[in-house]
């Protein structure tokens, strides 16, 4: 449909149905919400705003710019993408060509690390945490924010992603216990670090192909493609991670579905104990897997 000559001149509330319907039709996975996301911010409107202007009409330029919001979505890019940002452990992230959207997944190893922290009864002690292949800051920047006494340095591979989650440190208030690397991994890496985080790529590079379009065609094959078997960036770390581990200290993978076994295998070979099991995500998937350097 052209969407700027069908929805100016509609309420918003009719606009929004419209759209919504139209996502339906092409099979969108959430069509309303993402209607009301779009709607919401070609209008510059909250979800309230939304409520209270359901009845005004949208004019040809906010028109114009739900159908390039429209089509974009039509082509599969992800909400997050179009609107520039997501929402991550509570935390408004900035996104960029270079950055995953993150994952409510991903949150799984921000609780396990706060889980871990928080039965030691370290969690004012000031730790000092490294998140290897930093995407946004997601992890870190999700961990700082819980741990006040603690810091972070965040490496990546790709400047540009270091360039946005430099910004949302800022944005966030938590540039100043924040560093970042442009490195591969953590080779660029020293001294001791209480608790080592990671979100590396692990999908098996033959399984690119077949994934979602919106994960495929718009996030960074980089920070997706884990090689041959897809434990490519878990066998260079782990080894890296354990000897930069202060003793008792905690390296924590987010690992694909069906990884967690071979993942702690690579752990306990590089010398690290497995005192913790693995913590599922919200769909029951092993998603989060911890090894741990024997405290002196
Ligand atoms: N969870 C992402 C996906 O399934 C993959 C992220 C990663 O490789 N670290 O698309």
């Amino acid at each position: 449909m052209n969407a700027s000559a069908s929805l100016a001149g509609l309420t918003v509330e009719a606009a929004r149905r419209a759209l919504a319907a139209q996502f339906k039709a092409s099979d969108i996975d959430s069509p309303d919400l993402d209607a009301r996301l779009l709607i919401g911010a070609a209008l510059k409107l909250d979800h309230t705003g939304l409520a209270v202007q359901s009845a005004r009409l949208i004019t040809g330029s906010e028109a114009n710019v739900i159908a390039s919001f429209a089509q974009r979505r039509l082509s599969h890019e992800p909400v997050a993408r179009i609107l520039g940002h997501k929402e991550f452990w509570g935390l408004d992230l900035r996104l960029s060509d270079a950055t995953l959207v993150p994952r409510p997944d991903t949150e799984t190893i921000v609780a396990a690390a706060l889980q871990i922290v928080r039965n030691h009864s370290v969690s004012n002690r000031p730790l000092r945490i490294a998140d290897i292949g930093t995407g946004s800051g997601a992890i870190l920047l999700a961990l700082l924010s819980e741990l006040p006494a603690a810091t972070g340095i965040g490496t990546d591979i790709s400047p540009a992603a270091l360039e946005t989650a430099g910004l949302n440190a800022q944005r966030l208030g938590l540039a100043d216990r924040i560093s970042f690397v442009q490195c591969d991994y953590a080779s660029a890496l020293s001294g001791r670090f209480d608790l080592i985080v990671s979100n590396p790529p692990y999908i098996r590079s033959a399984d690119i192909a077949a994934l979602d379009h919106d994960v495929r065609d718009h996030d960074p094959h980089l920070a997706l493609d884990g090689g041959i078997d897809g434990l490519d960036a878990y066998r260079a770390i782990t080894p890296q991670a354990a000897a930069l581990l202060a003793p008792g200290g905690v390296l924590i993978f987010e690992v694909g579905h069906d990884q967690s076994e071979q993942v702690s295998a690579l752990m306990h070979a590089a010398g690290l104990t497995l005192p913790y099991p693995p913590k599922a995500d919200l769909g029951g998937i092993y998603r989060a897997v911890m090894g741990r350097k024997a405290a002196i």
